[in-house]
């Protein structure tokens, strides 16, 4: 893997997430800026060395090293599975950051597992999600309504990830979420109710989101979520537990209570893809579930 060849600098800018690989023998051949950042450590003093060697030792959240036998990472190098965790990790200046991790393997053209990608994220600055909403809000990439990213972030952040794919073979996938029936909802209750509903279908994505995970209003009654670093099962367990999230919430108007449901169509990135064919796949997958009768969710 010869990564040091490559320019990062389209990506670097839209990387707010450290990203390393190691091999498979969990020797670190790549660490992005985010990664010094996050951790204070330069890539010269980690790239070529092991990750247990006195440089992240991942604790769990009751002290517990994560170096020998229980690391997510060579769990992942081992059975080839994605994971998804919170850990502890060590920054250069001696201090534990919470961070968020999602690994994937990555594999040679035969399918041979050749080493692992951790993407991981600071969780314990909330601070800075306030700001980024503050900044995006002055970048007109917010939805009023929902407090969601509109369509112009998101197809922006598509374009990033499309990249991001291309150079790390990260993978990523979206999900198509549209209201059943919404015109009708609105024609018994009026548009105020309808706005009240697009409001909490739009919190039940964020309250439930992980920190690499993007939702946004895709248009009128219909949202995307583009979820990185994710496998096809995973990607359908999340879908499915929004949409029962979804079913189980209420407005309650004139003490009566106003449900909605919604249909989903899920998909991963695949080689051939561009922005266009993904979006039209994960909408025709929705529109499966629409015809199989609503509230359901439909993978492709
Ligand atoms: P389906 O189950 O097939 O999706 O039916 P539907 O009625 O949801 O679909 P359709 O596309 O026919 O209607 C979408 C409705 O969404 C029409 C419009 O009144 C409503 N809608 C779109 N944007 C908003 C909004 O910002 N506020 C409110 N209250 N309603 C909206
Ligand atoms: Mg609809
Ligand atoms: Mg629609």
């Amino acid at each position: 893997m010869k990564l040091a060849d490559v320019s990062f600098e389209s990506i670097l800018e839209n990387l707010h997430d450290g990203l390393y690989f190691v091999d498979r023998d969990r020797v670190i051949t790549y660490w992005n800026e985010a990664a010094e950042q996050i951790s204070g450590f330069s890539r010269e003093e980690v790239v070529g060395k092991s990750c247990s060697d006195n440089i992240l030792t991942h604790v769990d959240g009751s002290g517990r090293s994560l170096c020998f036998g229980m690391c997510p990472l060579a769990q992942s190098i081992a059975d080839g599975k994605f994971r998804e965790a919170e850990v502890y990790m060590h920054h250069k200046d001696g201090h534990r950051i919470p961070v968020s991790v999602r690994i994937s393997v990555l594999r040679d053209e035969k399918g041979g597992v050749i080493g692992g990608i951790e993407l991981f994220t600071d969780i314990s600055n909330q601070k800075a999600n306030a700001l980024r909403l503050q900044e995006l809000e002055k970048l007109a990439l917010l939805d009023n309504l929902t407090q969601l990213a509109n369509r112009r972030y998101l197809e922006k952040e598509l374009l990033s990830r499309f990249e991001e794919k291309k150079r790390f073979q990260l993978p990523f996938g979206v999900l198509f979420l549209d209201i059943d029936h919404f015109k009708e909802f609105n024609d018994s209750y009026g548009h105020a109710a309808g706005d009240e509903v697009l409001r909490f279908v739009a919190k039940t994505f964020i309250v439930n989101s992980r920190p690499f995970d993007l939702y946004g209003r895709w248009g009128g009654e219909e949202f995307l979520a583009i979820i990185r670093n994710i496998s096809l099962p995973d990607l359908v367990e999340l879908g499915d537990r929004l949409r029962l999230l979804v079913e189980q919430s209420y407005i309650v108007y004139e003490s009566e209570r106003l449900q909605v449901t919604i249909s989903l169509g899920a998909t991963l990135v695949r080689d051939d893809d561009n922005m266009e064919s993904l979006v039209k796949r994960a909408d025709t997958l929705m529109y499966r579930s629409k015809a199989a009768g609503r509230n359901c969710l439909t993978i492709g």
